[in-house]
């Protein structure tokens, strides 16, 4: 079956009623923009994960992709986009880590120009055709290893989003990062993953803890 028959014949298993209640368990979890549990109602997610795990879309966790990875758990991406929104305008988002591509179509519909980054290419393949299949426009994919960054070192980003933990925030993600701009990025300190924020002001780089969470590592190379 292809995407385009997938979306009308998953109406069953993901009815209105079932990403509403995501969305309203979401609301009570904190998230509160408005902007964003729109979106969040609106992209179907059970077209970013595999057919047999569809029915098990629109219910917040994470779910398998594959190649060890995740998607990652509905109320996280909501948060991730609700910090990255902010509360200053910002144009351009760059995202490390696609996987499967469904909080890149989240980034899609909330900033005019969304650049991600995937390490492992079959993943980086599917997101792809999904988002094509999807007829999400304004997004820009590229098989790269994020520790350098988008290829185009000249680039600067109002904010980078990064959906894989990491011990050593990479130099070159905050050489691209906007004056004014912040990268959201899971710390992890030993076992322990911390979401923390860092923005730019100047030549001052400005950390803040926000909570807990877990994500997969962040790693080297290409795959
Ligand atoms: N945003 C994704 C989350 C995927 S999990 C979603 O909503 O599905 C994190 C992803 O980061 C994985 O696909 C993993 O392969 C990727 N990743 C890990 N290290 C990376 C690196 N150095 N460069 C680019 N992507 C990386």
């Amino acid at each position: 079956m292809n995407l385009d028959e997938r979306k009308h014949k998953g109406i069953g298993m993901t009815s209105q009623r079932t990403r509403d209640r995501l969305i309203e368990r979401l609301r009570q979890q904190g998230i509160q923009n408005s902007q964003v549990l729109d979106v969040l109602r609106r992209v179907p997610r059970h077209l970013f994960v595999d057919e047999a795990l569809a029915h098990r879309a629109y219910e917040d966790n994470a779910l398998p992709i594959g190649y060890g990875q995740t998607i990652s758990q509905p109320f996280i991406v909501a948060l991730m986009s609700q910090l990255s929104l902010g509360d200053g305008a910002a144009n351009s988002v760059l995202e490390i880590g696609t996987g499967c591509g469904y909080q890149t179509a989240v980034l899609a519909s909330l900033f005019p120009q969304v650049y991600s980054v995937e390490r492992i290419e079959a993943l980086y393949q599917q997101a792809r055709q999904r988002l094509a299949e999807l007829e999400i426009y304004n997004v820009q994919l590229r098989h790269t290893d994020g520790n350098e960054g988008w290829p185009n070192p000249s680039y600067r980003f109002d904010r980078i989003l990064m959906t894989a933990a990491c011990s050593e925030v990479p130099e070159a993600l905050l050489a691209q990062l906007a004056p004014g701009g912040s990268m959201i990025f899971p710390f992890a300190d030993g076992v322990e993953q911390t979401l923390t924020r860092i923005t730019r002001d100047g030549d001052e780089l400005l950390a803040e803890s926000l909570e807990k969470v877990v994500f997969v590592p962040l790693l080297p190379g290409l795959a």
